[in-house]
């Protein structure tokens, strides 16, 4: 990766990722693109440009000026909000891949695109669910994410896109709040133990959902993009996570450093069904072997550090 244009560098990922690749690669390397402007960091702190990527023109001419040799393809409609607008997520986030494809298959850029456990349904095991399993999701976020899959590897097989990607669980940050996913309590929990003492959980306890912490998220998009192709048996997604848990045992994690930490339940069934549809546990061992994915946090090391960051950011 020497010249990397990012979609969606607004969001939750986006927002880290580019400031992450930015210090890797340098500044100028490193072009952030979003439907909407801020004044955040990315947007200062090196190239941005507006793009709405349903323009199929304007991606194109953004990634050509750009001379990018990678395309990082991040804007997309996550599962709860997805759930809320199918038709407009199926737009959003198919029209939006076929066109980050046609690009990196006109300028013969690599692609990484986002995936997600969504791809899983309730057939799939649900513990170790492994790399190769039945994909027949209940959600159209889910849909998206498998037709996404094969279309990546669609573009590989037929074009010779250097197409990769990856199985995200919940990602839990400190940075940007989520963009409306199922796993959203996990980073919600964090602001509202700090500021109010409490909080209001929308799963039931007992729903366990994969998770990981940014910091390891990000050098995972690194290790698969920087990998040996000839290495890869998969193109388009593996199966990546650092931990499970179930929101009362996060809940106990935080009481540890923020004893009068209280938790009580409103199910959203919405929120829930989807929860309940997803895998509690995939097995990575594909992402291990292939590209020597690892992580540095679990469950007590990024609890320790969102609760150091959060409260330097949220108290006075
Ligand atoms: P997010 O919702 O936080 O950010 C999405 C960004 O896309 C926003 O900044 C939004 O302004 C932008 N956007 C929306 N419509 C656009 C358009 N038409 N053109 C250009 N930009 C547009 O999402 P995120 O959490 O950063 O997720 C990024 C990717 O990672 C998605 O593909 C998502 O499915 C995947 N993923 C995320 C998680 C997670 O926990 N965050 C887990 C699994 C997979």
């Amino acid at each position: 990766m020497k010249r990397i244009m990012i979609t969606g560098a607004l969001g939750q990922i986006g927002s880290e990722l580019t400031l992450f690749l930015r210090k890797l690669y340098g500044s100028d390397q490193v072009l952030a693109t979003d439907i909407r402007r801020n004044d955040s960091e990315v947007v200062q702190t090196g190239p941005f440009e507006l793009l709405d990527v349903m323009n199929r023109k304007g991606f194109y001419d953004r990634a050509n000026q750009f001379q990018a040799d990678t395309i990082i393809h991040l804007a997309a409609l996550l599962s709860v909000a997805a759930e809320g607008n199918p038709l407009a997520a199926w737009h959003l986030n198919m029209e939006g891949l076929v066109n980050a494809l046609e690009t990196a298959r006109e300028l013969q850029a690599k692609l990484f695109t986002p995936s997600s456990i969504a791809v899983f349904g309730p057939t799939a095991p649900k513990a170790m669910t492994p790399q190769e399993t039945g994909l027949r999701p209940v959600t159209m976020y889910g849909v998206n994410k498998v037709a996404g899959e094969l279309l990546n590897d669609y573009y590989f097989h037929k074009y010779n896109v250097d197409t990769r990607g990856l199985r995200f669980p919940g990602l839990i940050s400190h940075t940007a709040l989520p963009g409306g996913g199922t796993t959203d309590y996990a980073v919600e929990i964090f602001y509202e133990a700090i500021k109010n003492g409490r909080y209001t959980s929308y799963l039931e306890p007992g729903t366990y959902m994969d998770m990981m912490y940014m910091p390891d998220a990000l050098q995972a998009i690194v290790d698969v993009m920087e990998a040996d192709p000839l290495r890869l048996k998969h193109r388009n997604a593996y199966n990546v996570t650092s931990m499970s848990f179930s929101p009362e045992e996060l809940a106990a994690e935080i009481k540890k450093y923020l004893p009068a930490f209280t938790m009580d339940y409103q199910i959203e069934p919405v929120r829930q069904a989807i929860a309940d549809s997803w895998p509690n546990h995939i097995d990575a061992a594909a992402a291990k072997k292939e590209w020597g994915f690892s992580v540095q946090y679990n469950l007590t090391t990024m609890t320790k550090d969102m609760i150091e960051k959060l409260s330097y950011k949220l108290l006075p």
